[in-house]
């Protein structure tokens, strides 16, 4: 019997491929990735029915060889024969599969920038690579502009030190994408602080989560530019520091960056505040914002989202096509499969395409990518009629949205609809406790029954929030005081 062969060595594609060779050790199976490290977690702990806490490692592709593990690094996949039920290499060779999983992740958005020239003092941050290439540039820099609004954007914000930054964002508050508006007012505060000031400082309590690792790799190992993606750790180990002496952030809101001009020369006349600029340049570029305004600065961070890596499973026109998404997701349905026969998707490469539960949504996120590879794994095996496999009903686990991670060195747990995605604001009730620098706990109730919840800080409620939103208890009879600092709800359902 041909192989399963995994595309891809991020977490999904790992799990997927472990998971399979671990049930199944008489079958072949073979990961391809494209770079020379895979992504793999370890120390996991559950701290509810779907929350995990794990640590995500970089390792050496070899180190995942197994007796029916095949590891093929450095190779990329760049044509699907569904037909033929094969793939083939950038070196020309053709592979057979008896079933295939795509997981090859998603690549930075990208932004529209017609100077050629303006174009090296741009970064967009995806990988270890990324990362460090991104630095190089920041070590000389006296102001940067940060265009983004989701977690990586905001962790750049945080991370970075003597420089002046300008955060460029969508919305009306910072870190749309994960938290509310009281969520950012109490971040806000330590925008301008880290180097200074840090959550330990503050509270004078140690931060206690998973650290994601990365292994001291060679550049040489990343043969081109699929990297795998980061996670929360990126910049442990980073020199993130600017040539200022200090620090200070200024956000810019509702806007989106228009043009990237390499001098102030090339910038057209038309545009008013030409020649306001200030005097402190001259700067690498000038970046022209939807608001008008111009700013003169030595690199731009992009981090305006992800688009999913399957152009190379549709392009060619002699083969059938995978069905995708709008946001150039590959279609899966509730058993993790696409529309050709025998082949799979999970991760951020895939979109989902089945009647979704309530209080769950997908994400592009490592807990989303680990949980599907996993899944995969079990439909995969259960769609090959194997002997003992279970049916993967039994391991379905999207019911309730999830997500464990860190903003400004404080633990973010974000639960179901927790900025009330899905519903009309004058659909639901929030309530809130607040310990300005220690906890922010918002949670959003409708019809009395918990929908959602966003925890900040240490506060031990996930596993009992978890349970309200997945039993949808009834909590009328507590009011508005369920967050009361008298009142021990963890005890209470305990
Ligand atoms: P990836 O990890 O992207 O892996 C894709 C793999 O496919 C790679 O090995 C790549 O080399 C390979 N590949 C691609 N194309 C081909 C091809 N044609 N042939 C062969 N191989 C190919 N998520 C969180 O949950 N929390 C966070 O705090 C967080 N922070 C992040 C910070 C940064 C800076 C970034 C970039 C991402 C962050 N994410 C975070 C997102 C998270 O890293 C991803 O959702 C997750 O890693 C996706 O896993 P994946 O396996 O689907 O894809």
């Amino acid at each position: 019997m041909d192989p399963l062969i995994v595309i891809g060595g991020g977490i999904a594609g790992v799990t997927c491929a472990k998971t399979f060779s671990i049930d199944r050790p008489n079958h072949r199976v073979i990961l391809v990735s494209a770079s020379a490290v895979v992504k793999t977690i370890a120390n996991l702990k559950t701290l509810g029915r779907s929350i995990d806490m794990f640590d995500v490692i970089e390792q050496n592709a070899n180190s995942l060889k197994s007796s029916n593990l095949q590891v093929l690094m450095n190779k990329k996949v760049i044509r699907l024969d569904s037909n033929g039920h094969r793939i083939q290499l950038d070196d020309g060779q053709w592979l057979k599969y008896s079933k295939l999983c795509i997981c090859t992740g998603a690549k930075p958005r990208t932004i529209k920038v017609d100077d050629q020239d303006a174009r090296q003092f741009i970064r967009y941050i995806r990988d270890t690579q990324t990362a460090k290439y991104f630095t190089k540039l920041l070590a000389g820099s006296r102001r940067i502009i940060v265009a983004g609004n989701g977690g990586i954007a905001t962790e750049v914000v945080y991370a970075v030190e003597n420089v002046e930054i300008i955060w460029a964002i969508r919305e009306t508050t910072i870190g749309a994408v994960f938290f509310d508006a009281g969520a950012a007012k109490f971040f806000t505060e330590f925008l301008n602080d880290h180097g200074t000031t840090t959550k330990q400082e503050t509270t004078g309590k140690p931060i206690k989560r998973a650290r994601f690792g990365q292994i001291d790799i060679d550049d040489n190992l990343f043969k081109n530019e699929f990297g795998i993606a980061l996670g929360p750790d990126w910049s442990q180990g980073l020199n993130l520091k600017g040539r200022e002496s200090r620090k200070k952030v200024m956000i810019e809101t509702k806007v989106e960056i228009v043009n990237v001009y390499r001098t102030i020369e090339s910038i057209p006349d038309i545009i008013s505040n030409k020649m306001d600029l200030d005097k402190n340049g001259p700067w690498n570029i000038y970046v022209e914002l939807t608001n008008g305004k111009i700013f003169g600065c030595d690199m731009i961070i992009v981090a305006i989202g992800v688009t999913p890596n399957s152009d190379v499973f549709v392009d060619d026109k002699n083969y059938l096509s995978l069905q995708l998404a709008t946001d150039k997701g590959i279609l899966i349905d509730r058993e993790m499969r696409t529309n050709l026969n025998d082949i799979y998707a999970a991760g951020d490469v895939c979109t989902v395409n089945w009647p979704q539960s309530s209080h769950w949504f997908q994400m592009r996120l490592w807990t989303q990518a680990r949980q599907m590879g996993f899944y995969a794994a079990k439909c995969i095996q259960w769609h090959m009629n194997l002997i003992n496999s279970d049916n993967p009903n039994l391991y379905f686990n999207f019911d309730v949205f999830a997500h464990v991670t860190q903003f400004f060195g404080f633990r973010t747990i974000l639960l179901g609809l927790y900025d009330g995605q899905k519903m009309n604001t004058d659909d639901y009730k929030i309530l809130c406790r607040v310990i300005p620098r220690e906890v922010y706990i918002k949670v959003i109730l409708k019809n009395g029954q918990m929908k959602g919840a966003i925890l900040i800080g240490d506060n031990n409620l996930e596993e009992t929030f978890e349970f309200l939103i997945y039993n949808q208890i009834d909590l009328t009879r507590f009011g508005d005081h369920l967050l009361d600092d008298h009142l021990d709800v963890e005890d209470f359902f305990d």
